[in-house]
């Protein structure tokens, strides 16, 4: 069983306001359209090209911090601290990861079987067995000049942590930040040779394990501390707080003289988070609010795709055959693809599959292999169905709720997956579509079914739309 995930961000979520009224709005993963819940009004969130930077405030003060401190010192029957204490307050940044691991394994299991023809003998077989799991990788990586005593990561957090943009205005006061000194780039390599190391620890004896990141989306978090230093008491200590739990992370009687100097601070630039109207550009009609990667106008019929993308023909499709009253319009991806991904994809498909689409759901199913299953039906039913523009959005529409940019990460895994398991080797090779457009199909519910209403040959179940 495979289950996409739903909520990359674990423990943490965006604390933003409300251009309207100035209410404060909650934001989660996969958030881009919200309703503010003070004033109603509704807005996009539109993600920035680069990483976005945010601050986590201090939850604790100074007092509570250092009772911090002394709680650990009685625990460990130590002195406790004195007023000759120094205290820095800062801002220490940490790179966090969000991305969508795929891990492949084939394991050998022994299966007895009892064979008639042997005289009801046991007999015991050696198996396979595939297991594909996609799960979310949350990851946090000191980006920071070398700070002795401050944890690499972040770690699991129990609690659930608001971030807010970073920006002067919500610095608190007596707070400093440190620069970020380590770029994306290095971070990305790193991890992905940790993926791989895992690989090797895990591997087995059919030695066809693996374990990929997509898409891996990155962000600047500035984590509050507190420093406490002291040079009496016959040494010195430093003791580090985390500023959220108020509890100690660090306690340090002498300090490492290793140069870590050696960071050059690379200019990083950040990019912000930016709220606006949800409304149609063209002639400011609200749009509804319902999250849908593309709209038309109800008002001037503008076809609005909220990803900018080059290859998306800027226009909705239809199947041409007729539907009937109950059917639902079911969304699309309609991939146009390269002969090197069709050949992989003709060995995926069998001989039934003569196409140059692949074809992703656009609507989420909660379940990893029925979509890869629909994918494969879908796809190789494709040449049988003729589209049309479809000018108007149509009320049996369902919403466009998977983006373009993770039908096309799914296109990726599905293709990875197909060459893990026929072992046509593993070079990762990006997905590269030449064309994308969007298309509706219908589908009319029957007993536990959706089946398409073109060809009557396209099944998904039922259970797996809300
Ligand atoms: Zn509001
Ligand atoms: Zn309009």
């Amino acid at each position: 069983m495979m289950m996409i995930p739903k909520n990359r961000k674990a423990s943490f979520y965006i604390g933003m306001t409300c251009p309207g009224c100035g209410g404060e709005l909650q934001l989660e993963d996969d958030f881009f359209v919200t309703s503010c819940p003070h004033c109603g009004s509704i807005f996009r969130i539109e993600l920035p090209d680069l990483p976005p930077a945010y601050l986590i405030q201090a939850k604790v003060n100074k007092p509570e911090a250092r009772f911090g401190i002394n709680k650990y010192l009685k625990e460990n029957n130590l002195p406790l601290t004195n007023s000759s204490l120094q205290l820095k307050q800062l801002y220490y940044p940490f790179w966090k990861i969000d991305a969508v691991l795929l891990r492949y394994r084939k394991k050998k299991y022994e299966a007895i079987v009892v064979e008639e023809s042997r005289y009801n003998q046991e007999v015991s077989y050696e198996r396979e067995r595939e297991e594909i799991s996609l799960s979310p990788y949350m990851n946090t990586i000191s980006a920071g000049n070398y700070f002795e005593g401050i944890p690499p990561s972040l770690g699991l957090r129990a609690e659930y942590i608001k971030m807010e943009p970073y920006s002067s205005d919500n610095i608190q006061e007596d707070f400093d930040t440190l620069p970020v000194g380590k770029q994306w780039e290095d971070i990305r390599k790193n991890i992905l040779n940790k993926v791989e190391l895992i690989d090797n620890i895990d591997q087995n004896e059919l030695g066809s394990n693996k374990t990929r990141i997509f898409y891996p989306k990155a962000s600047i978090v500035y984590f509050p501390y507190f420093i406490f230093e002291s040079y009496t008491n016959g040494g010195f200590h430093r003791y580090i707080v985390d500023g959220v739990s108020g509890r100690m992370v660090n306690h340090l009687s002498h300090l490492d003289d290793t140069d870590h100097s050696s960071f050059d601070n690379p200019q990083i630039k950040f990019g912000s988070l930016r709220v606006s109207a949800h409304r149609c550009p063209t002639c400011g009609e609200d749009l509804p609010a319902v999250k849908s990667f593309v709209y038309i106008c109800r008002n001037c019929d503008t076809f609005i795709s909220l990803e900018k993308n080059s290859l998306l023909e800027e226009q909705v499709f239809i199947t041409e055959s007729p539907s009937n009253k109950n059917d639902k319009m079911f969304p699309f991806w309609a991939f146009k693809i390269s002969e090197t991904d069709s050949k992989y994809l003709k060995n995926m498909f069998g001989g039934i599959y003569s196409s140059d689409y692949l074809i992703v759901p656009a609507f989420k199913m909660p379940n990893f292999n029925a979509m890869y299953r629909l994918t494969k039906r879908i796809s190789s039913a494709f040449p049988h169905l003729k589209l049309k523009n479809s000018e108007k959005w149509g009320h049996r529409f369902y919403w466009v709720n998977v983006s373009l940019t993770d039908a096309m990460m799914y296109a990726e895994i599905f293709i990875q997956r197909e060459k893990y398991a026929k072992a046509k080797g593993d070079d990762i090779t990006t997905f590269d579509p030449q064309e994308v457009k969007l298309f509706f199909a219908p589908f009319r519910p029957e007993n536990y079914f959706y089946v398409d209403s073109v060809l009557n040959a396209i099944t998904f179940e039922k259970n797996l739309i809300p």
